[in-house]
C-alpha cells in the first residue's frame, strides 16, 4: 500500500474517531441538561409538598393523601434521574458504587475503593 493511501486511511480513521467523540459529547451535554431539568422539578415538588404540609399543620387538616400523591410523583422523578445518570455513566464507561459513589470501570464487578458488589 502506498504512503498516500495509508495517510488517507489514517485521516479517515481519525475523523471517524473525532466524529464519534463529538457525538458522545453532544449526547452527554443533552443528558446533563435533562438531569438539571429533573433536579429543578424535584426541588419544586419538595417545596410544594413542604408548603402544603405546613398549611395543613396550621389549619389542622389531614393531608395524608396529598403527601402520598406527591411522594409518588417525587419517586418517579428520582427514578427518571437515576436512569439519566446511568446513561451518562454508560457513555463515560464508568459504573458508580452504590455504597461510596466511587466511579469504577464499567465492566467492574466490585468497587475498587470499598469492595462493595456492583
Ligand atoms: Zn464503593
Amino acid at each position: 500500500m502506498g504512503v498516500l493511501e495509508d495517510a488517507v486511511i489514517k485521516a479517515k480513521g481519525a475523523a471517524d474517531f473525532a466524529g464519534r467523540k463529538t457525538g458522545e459529547f453532544v449526547e452527554l451535554s443533552k443528558l446533563r441538561i435533562s438531569i438539571a431539568e429533573v433536579d429543578k422539578k424535584i426541588e419544586a415538588e419538595y417545596l410544594e409538598l413542604g408548603k402544603m404540609v405546613y398549611k395543613a399543620s396550621r389549619e389542622h387538616t389531614d393531608c395524608t393523601d396529598y403527601v402520598q400523591e406527591k411522594a409518588t410523583a417525587i419517586d418517579l422523578l428520582l427514578k427518571k434521574r437515576r436512569d439519566l445518570e446511568e446513561k451518562v455513566n454508560a457513555l463515560r464507561k464508568v459504573k458508580k458504587c452504590p455504597e461510596c459513589s466511587h466511579e469504577n470501570q464499567f465492566d467492574a464487578n466490585y468497587c475498587n475503593k470499598c469492595g462493595a458488589k456492583l
